[in-house]
């Protein structure tokens, strides 16, 4: 069945870990709720120890799947004993980030040396990095847009001159500047910047969502991001440069708040101002507003784009700053493109940039249109749910079968759908017959034919009389840009033959979905509205047919097409709508807009999960979404952690039970007790593993008696910084195997008091883990959710405890307002109406 294990990396020792799954069925674990063990167990002349996952299967797919033994060297030893169970879930690939602020001794003691000015130099310093993220941003967007117009457009009009002469000639250099443009994308993802393939999005999600997946915000990511979207997006790839710009956003943002990069000595010390994950949280919020804004030249979609689609939680302050990102980022743009438009950036020209003003388009719409307007909403919903769909199958079959063979598998792959996609793209509008131009309107001065890749419809492919167009050629042999701004282009009734939109969309879709998670970096937006303008526009020719006397424009349907094949694929509603209008410089069409982007994001949701969440999934991030999973609803919080024994450490510990608990399990967070002097036990706090590594490397708290030393009045000696216990952006750290202490070292006490987060966040065991539905028959849950708790507040670890024995106080919503002036009237005031 699905569940039988199958062994991979598994050459040398086999049998330890055969007989720890052995072991493990004996003592009759259940493999399947427990999926990593980790054993130590003895039999005679050997020590066995073994590390086994099973297969861990969520939906049916198979997110974990390792083994790993080892035959240490012979010693005497008796008994079949399992030292430690652990359940790392993940097998240590992602890891969640500490958004809570460890509020230790010296945290605070740092917080004390700070006076009031030094708020207003943190905000300020702030804001500053907001305006270089929005710069830094817009001019990386400028920068693939400039490389990607130039070499594109000088692709078609080689292209375009060579056929003049030779059709075999010209298909043949296509194939080929294609091919080569997309090796080298693939080449400096493969074996440069591995965390560059793909939009990026889901991993940027995840961050937000507090999971960080290793390599994702690194610098060699971002140039591998830049220099490779301009590699597939310039090779004519079906994907767009979209989705990449917010992961090279936040990839810019994060780089700043770290100081830039320490690996290729590209850091200044003046910019290592931030440095807990909390505020880095902060700036790659702003940097993935800016992606989109400059993306889109949309900076109010760019700031609803992060809102509603990235971010798990918001606050008003932020919205402030990324809304400043945003409007940078319009200016950079904006700027760029001025400078641009008298010639100086080669082919980058007014119809390089991603916009599609459509102004001129339909102003107004009658009742009639809302029933043909909702069947876009409805064809938009199944198409992109079997988009998703589709894309996760395959997703899943590269991961598990052509992507495992290695790198030159994975670059054969690109190179193999570049030329397929060239083929077609080439070769499809040959079979077209040309149509004649249509007669010129006076007011609307249209050119026909034009050469490919340059702006405007009515492409002349092979067309050899002067008055003729191929409408094939105007969508496939052009770039996307161009393609999509002849899709939307109002005032031009019958354009495009429902022939060639057909044929379009049919080919057009199949090339997206096999395009979608090559190893190159590919954005799913333009691929959308591609796919979505041209099953508008169709719906628009019969619409235009049908109700002849009203004006209706076959370039709004194809807009709203657009929009409901985005909504039905990544259900996004607010900020796609905003996005469209943006692009498009229609504010008429808004209601329009919004009614299709709810019907298809619902038709969607009848049958399976955005896109980004989807991908997340394969991706084996653990994305904590807004909707928990039915089946927690009954579920309390002592359920959710299982029925491990917890790892714990006493307040003052022998440096060796250190090293060996930290050994023997991967845990990032262990609680810290105490006892009182009466006896009883006193959890003291949380205290994290990055911060007891910091402190057994550098062991200068090391003591040589095993009683705590006094931290009542504070006056501790302060032996560290705050900052020794910041851990660097997107970097495991430091690991336990990599500290070397000697035999005096390990026989050494240390107090771990003043190194704990004393106020951890703390549930009852009987809290409920999500919003539950009352059954009468049932206990009645408390309505209390550890799930809302955990994801609004970024949480990494929550302590689970029984029911507490005694109540100090009670915090109601008065004792947080503190009033800025006592005025005696106030307080008397509130004195008789309590
Ligand atoms: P994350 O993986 O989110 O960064 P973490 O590494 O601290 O956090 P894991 O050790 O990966 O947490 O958690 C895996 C499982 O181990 C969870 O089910 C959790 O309940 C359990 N667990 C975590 N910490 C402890 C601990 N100190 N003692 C016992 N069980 C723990
Ligand atoms: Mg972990």
């Amino acid at each position: 069945g699905l569940r039988s294990s199958l062994w991979l990396q598994f050459k040398p020792h086999q049998i330890a870990a055969g007989a720890a799954y052995l072991a493990a069925k004996y003592l009759n674990m259940d493999l399947a709720s427990c999926p990593n063990i980790w054993m130590e167990f003895q039999t005679p002349p050997f020590i066995l120890e073994g590390i086994m996952l099973s297969n861990q299967f969520q939906n049916g797919i198979e997110t974990a799947k390792l083994a790993w033994a080892r035959l240490p060297s012979t010693e005497d030893g008796e008994g079949d004993e399992v030292v430690g169970v652990s359940g790392n879930n993940d097998g240590g690939r992602v890891e969640s980030l500490d958004y809570e602020v460890v509020e230790n001794h010296a945290y605070r003691e740092e917080q004390a040396l700070r006076g009031k000015l030094y708020v207003g130099y943190y905000v300020g310093v702030k804001w500053f990095f907001a305006l270089l993220i929005g710069v830094g941003t817009g001019l990386a967007a400028v920068f693939i847009n400039i490389s990607v117009e130039n070499f594109a457009g000088w692709k078609f009009s080689l292209t375009f001159s060579v056929i003049q002469k030779s059709y075999v000639a010209g298909f043949l250099l296509y194939i080929l500047i294609n091919l080569v443009l997309v090796f080298s994308s693939a080449f400096i993802i493969t074996n440069f910047a591995p965390a560059a393939a793909g939009s990026g999005i889901p991993e940027i999600k995840g961050y937000l969502n507090g999971v960080d997946t290793h390599g994702i915000l690194l610098f060699r990511t971002l140039i591998g991001k830049i220099f490779g979207s301009i590699g597939s997006v310039g090779g004519g790839l079906a994907l767009g440069k979209e989705g990449p710009l917010v992961h090279t956003g936040a990839c810019i943002a994060s780089l700043l708040g770290q100081g830039g990069s320490t690996k290729y000595h590209l850091n200044s010390r003046w910019l290592q101002f931030f440095n807990s994950d909390r505020d880095r949280r902060d700036l790659v919020t702003c940097g993935c507003a800016a992606g989109v804004a400059a993306a889109f030249r949309a900076p109010v979609g760019g700031v609803l784009f992060a809102l509603e689609e990235v971010t798990s939680w918001w606050r008003s302050q932020l919205m402030w700053r990324v809304f400043f990102t945003s409007a940078i980022v319009a200016v950079v743009v904006r700027t760029a493109m001025g400078w641009c438009k008298s010639g100086k950036c080669g082919h980058f020209g007014s119809g390089g940039f991603i916009i599609w003003d459509i102004s001129g388009g339909q102003e107004d719409y009658s009742f009639e249109e809302l029933l043909p307007m909702a069947v876009i909403g409805v064809i938009g919903g199944l198409l992109g749910a079997l988009f998703n769909q589709l894309t996760r199958y395959i997703t899943y079959w590269r991961r598990n079968y052509l992507h495992k063979k290695g790198n030159r598998f994975k670059i054969i792959e690109v190179c193999l759908i570049s030329v397929i996609t060239s083929v077609i793209s080439f070769g499809l509008p040959l079979f077209r017959k040309c149509s004649p131009c249509p007669e010129a309107d006076p007011n609307f001065p249209i050119e026909c034919p034009r050469p490919p890749g340059m702006y405007g419809n009515y492409v002349n492919f092979y067309c050899g009389k002067d008055k003729e167009y191929n409408d094939l050629a105007t969508i496939f042999f052009n770039t996307q840009d161009d393609a999509i701004r002849n899709l939307f282009s109002a005032k031009t009734i019958h354009e495009y033959s429902a022939q060639s939109l057909l044929t379009f969309l049919v080919m057009f879709y199949t090339l997206a979905v096999v395009t979608f998670g090559t190893a190159v970096p590919a954005g799913q937006f333009v691929p959308g509205i591609m796919i979505g303008s041209t099953y508008g526009r169709l719906v628009g020719m019969f619409v235009v047919s049908f109700y002849k006397k009203l004006n209706i424009e076959e370039g709004t349907y194809a807009l709203l097409g657009a929009a409901s094949f985005l909504g039905g694929s990544m259900r996004m509603t607010v900020s796609l709508c905003v996005i469209m209008v943006e692009i498009t410089n229609n504010l008429k069409l808004l209601p329009l807009i919004m009614l299709v982007l709810l019907i298809s994001k619902a038709v969607g949701d009848a049958f399976n999960e955005g896109l980004y969440e989807e991908q997340a999934r394969l991706r084996g991030i653990p994305l904590l979404e807004s909707r928990p999973k039915y089946e927690m609803r009954k579920m309390q919080a002592k359920e959710a952690c299982g029925n491990q024994k917890v790892v714990y450490f006493p307040r003052v510990i022998k440096v060796a039970d250190v090293v060996s608990s930290l050994k023997s399990n991967n845990h990032n967070g262990f609680p810290v007790i105490d006892h009182t002097r009466s006896g009883e036990t006193l959890v003291i706090g949380l205290v994290l593993r990055s911060h007891l590594l910091v402190l057994l490397q550098s062991k200068v708290d090391f003591q040589h008696s095993p009683l705590p030393c006094d931290t009542g009045g504070g006056s501790l000696p302060i032996r560290h910084n705050f900052s020794e216990f910041v851990k660097p952006a997107s970097s495991k750290g430091i690991s336990i195997h990599d500290i070397h202490l000697g035999p005096d070292d390990l026989e050494m006490y240390i107090d771990l008091a003043p190194f704990v987060n004393r106020s951890p966040y703390i549930v009852p065991e009987d809290m409920s883990l999500t919003k539950g539905l009352y059954v009468p028959s049932e206990e009645m849950i408390p309505f209390a959710q550890v799930y809302n708790l955990f994801r609004q507040l970024g949480l990494r670890h929550i302590f689970v405890v029984p029911r507490a024995s005694r109540v100090i106080g009670m915090i109601t919503r008065k004792d947080l307002l503190i009033e800025e002036t006592e005025d005696p009237a106030t307080v008397e005031l509130q004195s008789t109406s309590v």
